[in-house]
């Protein structure tokens, strides 16, 4: 005779909300969202697969183009607005804006690339989107219901 089990009954999965302010800020410093101790980053730009210091799944992060969206909108209202106005007030020659010009450009665009794309890893994480909502979070009281399967 065969023993019947009774399957535990699923529970519908509480979701917390996040702080998706604190998450951005803790992007933008290049830290993990969730923790704000461990590095995001294990190279320039490639985000950690998890965080070292909470162990958070990091790789769910889709930012593709944003960063460097989110740069160059930064970076060309300075640069612009700084060309138009030294052309302005000085008008030296080409070469003279160029040498001036270019390296900023170049600087403020590496500076400024980790912490806009830690800003949009934070937004991500902080709205749980592409997966970060998905799979059992530790921060939930109510742990993901396991199925059980058929026999
Ligand atoms: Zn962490």
């Amino acid at each position: 005779m065969q023993q019947q089990t009774h399957p535990t009954p699923l529970r519908p999965k509480v979701e917390l909300p996040r702080d998706t302010l604190a998450a951005v800020r803790n992007g933008m410093r290049c830290k993990c969202p969730k923790c704000g101790t461990g590095s995001l980053y294990r190279a320039y730009l490639k985000v950690a697969d998890t965080c070292p210091s909470c162990g958070e799944a990091l790789h769910y992060q889709r930012t593709d183009d944003a960063a460097p969206w989110g740069v160059m909108l930064i970076v060309c209202h300075i640069v612009v607005g700084g060309v138009l106005a030294m052309e302005q007030a000085w008008a030296p020659d080409l070469w003279v804006t160029l040498a001036i010009w270019f390296p900023i450009t170049i600087g403020l665009c590496l500076v400024l690339l980790p912490i806009v794309k830690g800003l949009f890893v934070g937004l991500q994480w902080g709205l749980r989107m592409h997966g970060f909502g998905q799979g059992p979070d530790p921060a939930d009281p109510q742990p993901a219901p396991v199925a059980s399967r058929p026999q």
